[in-house]
């Protein structure tokens, strides 16, 4: 058995993220495991930049309230206990709501694929009213 104490919180990079997002990193790739988790936490506003997964991604909101967004569908908003999952190579983003923090821990097992960041406009106009 390994224990390991907590680690530094990490800020989200710029290249990814839009506003304060800070990684807890939980399990990152274990010896003959792919799997990886993190909490991740979203500041008001704050969002990823699209993104997709390569072998899907679950997110499994802890605190807050927040919203998720695939390419061609309307934004969602997700509360604690909602579970979201992403399959394969679908493009999306998630963030928290624009008065609420929000925290979700982030489940996969392969690399994320990065592009644009979600402008302002178009975060706004995809917020759940
Ligand atoms: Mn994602």
């Amino acid at each position: 058995m390994e224990r390991r104490r907590k680690q530094p919180t990490g800020k989200g990079p710029a290249e990814w993220f839009t506003g304060e997002v800070w990684i807890d990193p939980i399990i990152q790739g274990e010896p003959t495991a792919k799997l990886s988790i993190g909490a991740v936490h979203f500041s008001p506003g704050a969002r990823t930049a699209w993104h997709s997964h390569e072998g899907g991604q679950t997110l499994y909101v802890t605190e807050g309230r927040g919203v998720v967004q695939s390419r061609g569908e309307d934004a969602v908003e997700i509360r604690p206990g909602d579970v979201t999952y992403t399959p394969d190579g679908e493009e999306h983003w998630h963030g928290a709501t624009r008065e609420h923090f929000m925290t979700h821990l982030s489940i996969t097992e392969g690399p994320p694929h990065w592009g644009a960041h979600v402008a302002n406009a178009q975060y706004q106009e995809s917020h759940p009213r």
